[in-house]
């Protein structure tokens, strides 16, 4: 008998309902681990140690390993390593070439290839570091770099030249030095700490960081970018919450990027931050294969304010050095953009951004609304193509007219 939800015709299901099984959750499964103890699965060290990392443990345990991936796992330690933890693995599909997941954190030779506008600081972030590990871009906050390391790596990482430490670029962040310079920059207020991943760091050696940023009295609020919450949920521990609550105002931007990672586990994960009152954002990177269709960016979107968290940047990807078979157009991104204002809950839509190459920072880019501007209107269009006119408030209006002489009333 055909299953209810099966084409007639045994091809592809309706699109409607591939939305629906992109919105499902479900759990990444033990596979190949599945004699492995519950309490060694769940411990994030256990999966920190039995991480996939070379080329021979990936033919193992993914034997559809394509030629492709298998040379750009040799040469991975040369550029960015690999890595991936067995959780994350789980969410792979063998049977597919182009599972996205799979083209997230296996290597491929691609990646040797790099066109001429490709670079390995494509945000600029070494001209505009003081002193090493801080990134001071902006003028009232600053990016903390707290880690090289990551518990899996994405091939497409923007901070590939430093992260996981396979090109020799020898990060070592000094805290002394970094706290210092905040401490000494009255304007800065706001640190967000990155890396690598600072969740990798242990609960006491992130309390002390934590706590040395908080006593600056300047420094109003304080965030943590990680992707741990998606390769590695089992970090996401009561302690670390319990710990990360004494820190408030302290906001946690998680990342990822297709629906398929956000299983039971993660959005467990995700509910015990918000439980401590972590206010949670997402960024996604837009991936070529991975999230470049409005249908799975949209189930995306919804799955992630199911998971408590609001969606915050998509990025283009940026011209990192041998990204190219990962990056798609602008052109697809403003179109998945238009596909989802209006379309959806506001929640759900996230500011489109292109970092300006080589430094220029963050800029929006957006399906044009505005038709035409002048002194008397603004011409505009709705999510449905209606175009609609505005009248334009005068600017050189006074707030309020100068008080009136009030005149004192005759007495009788
Ligand atoms: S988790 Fe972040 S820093 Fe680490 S490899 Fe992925 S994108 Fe780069």
């Amino acid at each position: 008998m055909q299953a209810e939800n099966s084409s007639k015709d045994g091809g592809e299901p309706p699109a409607g309902n591939r939305f629906q099984a992109l919105k499902k959750f479900s759990s990444a499964g033990r596979g190949y681990w599945h004699d492995v103890a519950d309490a060694d699965w769940n411990d994030w060290r256990w999966q920190l140690k039995h991480r996939i990392t070379t080329a021979e443990q990936l033919q193992k345990f993914l034997p559809t390993l394509t030629p492709e991936e298998y040379a750009g796992a040799k040469l991975a330690n040369h550029k960015l390593a690999l890595a991936i933890t067995p959780y994350f693995f789980n969410l792979i599909d063998p049977a597919d070439e182009n599972c996205p997941i799979r083209l997230q954190v296996i290597p491929k030779l691609a990646e040797t290839h790099t066109a001429s506008w490709e670079m390995s600081d494509p945000c600029g972030e070494d001209s505009h570091s003081p002193v090493p590990g801080l990134v001071h871009r902006y003028p009232d906050r600053v990016l903390f770099l707290v880690t090289d390391r990551c518990a899996a790596y994405c091939r497409y990482c923007t901070r590939s030249r430093l992260v996981s430490n396979a090109t020799g670029y020898d990060f070592h962040p000094e805290f002394d030095k970094q706290i210092a310079y905040i401490a000494a920059h009255p304007e800065i207020r706001d640190v967000l700490l990155s890396g690598g991943d600072p969740l990798l760091l242990s609960d006491d050696k992130l309390e002390n960081l934590l706590s040395r940023l908080r006593a600056i009295p300047h420094i109003e609020f304080l965030r943590i970018g990680s992707r741990i919450p998606t390769f590695l949920p089992q970090r996401i521990t009561p302690e670390l919450c319990a710990m990360l609550k004494k820190f408030h105002p302290l906001f946690l931007s998680i990342h990822s990027n297709h629906p398929r990672e956000l299983t039971t586990e993660v959005r467990d994960a995700l509910g015990r931050l918000a439980d401590a009152g972590i206010p949670l954002g997402n960024q996604t990177v837009l991936l070529k294969h991975v999230n470049d269709d409005a249908d799975v960016m949209k189930a995306h979107l919804q799955k992630l304010l199911m998971c408590r968290v609001k969606p915050y940047y998509i990025y283009q990807c940026d011209l990192i050095s041998g990204s190219a078979h990962l990056r798609t157009s602008v052109r697809t991104g403003l179109a998945i953009m238009e596909k989802l204002r209006g379309h959806t809950t506001g929640y759900a839509v996230p500011t489109y951004v292109i970092d300006a190459p080589g430094g220029g920072g963050k800029v929006p880019v957006s399906p044009e609304y505005v038709l035409s501007h002048n002194a008397d209107r603004v011409v505009i269009r709705n999510f449905e193509g209606k175009i609609f006119e505005y009248p334009e408030a005068s600017d050189g209006t006074p707030l309020s007219k100068p008080p009136k002489k009030i005149e004192e009333p005759e007495l009788v």
